[in-house]
């Protein structure tokens, strides 16, 4: 078996094994690297599993190499890891391991090379290309996983049960790469991950999060949300959004399963945009729907204020799921807060001032949200989606032309909270916000025009009317 090697992985590997010829140590190229060159995919992450201490032979090998290069190592986990050219390299000795079952921390002893591979978590996984001199270059394979690359089949190396209890993330782990790889999951692996599903609570959300993210940054996310949500662990960790699943009939009247429109919006959102946080919206932009279902007689179902709702439950979904609480998050909310808006502005009759308004709620990401409400289109009917697409891009160009005239999207209103706190001897408070609130809205709405004069004696007569004078 021969794998495609550049110039700079050969001179490191021939480094290393000459380093391992040396020292005694015998050493093998292991896991995802072999994995992904026997799929042909990049890769710049190298692991280097060695018969004897990690960390040495990680000083040995740094210090073969030209140029000055600094180890980070980890004393109690054994591993040690540097960088060379644009490779992540990280080395750790053969090791065996058996875990309790409170905690995905495996109680580690030293181990022999096929120790090491037994406790891989899947035998696609379970790799290892030799740096020794009698069998250089030779791939070890104990579990086949060269069948199973090539019927692509994800299956654990021993019982799944057992892999999958041992460390619940394996079950993540696992979908991700179904998805990012677009293989199959071994049916009993797939009904060990029911079995095991609760397990997962023993893992962090920052770990389960870091599967999620690379799910829905693959470029077909549903396979994934799909497979975790038959396996039934979508409903341990993510019950917000399974909620979405199903569809309700009352006198014959059913809604659609918001859950699987869900997942077609994400591929359309990927489709369209490689951007994590766009993808996000699209996975939150409905989960404020089960909260709001109703059914109404004469109209059917309905779910008003799903958008307020699902700007709400995004923060908290956001903390549950240790994503960042930054401008990051503040973003997402704001494309679920306003994804029904861009739709209301396809009716005719709309005027320039709900442009306006558009305009300035979605400020600088008014073309993600519009992204976001074209992937919203999952009609089967093609005449349909060709209507909908057409309308969008009729808004579009009607913001435009809104926003070439106003110039809205980066605007700030000619009078802020300090002036108006200092004009009128306010402290902080509810007038001081209504106050600019009002001018604001009797600029977009065109009441006035957007000049700083207009705003002074609107804010001056409004004031008045709520008993406030200028102090000065
Ligand atoms: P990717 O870089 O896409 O995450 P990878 O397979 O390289 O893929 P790493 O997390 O870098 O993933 O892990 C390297 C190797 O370590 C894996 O290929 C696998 O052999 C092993 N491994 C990683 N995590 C686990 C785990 N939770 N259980 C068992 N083996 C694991």
């Amino acid at each position: 078996m021969k794998i495609a090697c550049t110039a700079d992985e050969l001179q490191l590997f021939t480094n290393i094994a000459k380093v391992a010829a040396d020292t005694n140590t015998p050493c093998y190229i292991v896991g995802g690297f072999v994995r992904d060159k026997l799929l042909q995919r990049p890769t710049k992450d190298i692991d280097f599993v060695c018969l004897g201490s990690g960390i040495e032979m990680a000083h040995s090998v740094a210090h073969s190499l030209p140029g000055k290069i600094k180890v980070n190592f980890f004393k109690n986990f054994g591993t040690a890891q540097f960088r060379y050219h644009d490779f992540d390299i990280e080395f750790v000795g053969a090791r065996k391991e058996s875990y309790n079952r409170d905690s995905r921390k495996p109680i580690v002893e030293e181990g022999t090379l096929d120790d090491d591979q037994k406790r891989r978590d899947f035998t696609i996984n379970a790799f290892a290309i030799s740096l020794n001199k009698d069998d250089y270059g030779e791939l070890i394979d104990p579990f086949n996983g060269l069948d199973d690359l090539a019927n692509k089949i994800i299956r654990t190396p021993l019982d799944p049960d057992i892999t999958f209890s041992d460390d619940p993330l394996r079950m993540m782990r696992c979908i991700r790469f179904a998805t990012q790889l677009n293989f199959s999951i071994h049916p009993e692996a797939f009904e060990a991950i029911g079995r095991n599903k609760e397990r997962i609570k023993i893992i962090s959300y920052e770990r389960i999060t870091d599967e999620l993210n690379k799910i829905i940054l693959t470029s077909k996310p549903s396979v994934g949300f799909d497979l975790l949500y038959r396996s039934g662990l979508l409903e341990v960790f993510f019950p917000q959004l399974v909620a979405l699943a199903g569809a309700e009939y009352i006198d014959g009247k059913g809604h659609k399963d918001n859950f699987y429109h869900t997942l077609q919006v994400l591929d359309n959102a990927a489709n369209r945009s490689n951007d994590l946080w766009l993808r996000w919206a699209a996975l939150l932009h409905d989960i404020g729907k089960p909260a709001t279902k109703r059914f109404e007689k004469g109209h059917g179902w309905t779910f008003h204020g799903h958008d307020a709702v699902g700007e709400r439950m995004t923060y908290k979904i956001f903390r549950q799921f240790k994503l960042p609480q930054n401008e990051k998050m503040k973003y997402v909310a704001k494309l679920v807060a306003l994804h029904l808006r861009p739709i209301s502005l396809t009716k005719e009759d709309i005027t320039d001032s709900a442009m306006r308004r558009l305009l300035f709620d979605a400020g600088e990401d008014l073309e993600d949200l519009m992204i976001l409400c074209e992937s919203d289109i999952t009609s089967k009917n093609k005449q349909k989606v060709t209507r909908y697409l057409d309308n969008f891009e009729a808004v579009r160009q009607r913001l435009k032309e809104v926003e070439e005239a106003d110039r809205i999207r980066n605007w700030q209103p000619p009078i802020d909270g300090a002036e108006i706190m200092e004009l009128f001897g306010l402290q902080p408070s509810r007038e001081v916000g209504t106050l600019k609130t009002a001018i604001r809205e009797a600029i977009l709405d065109n009441i006035i025009p957007n000049t700083r004069e207009a705003a002074y004696e609107f804010m001056l007569n409004t004031a008045a009317k709520m008993g406030l004078h200028p102090v000065k």
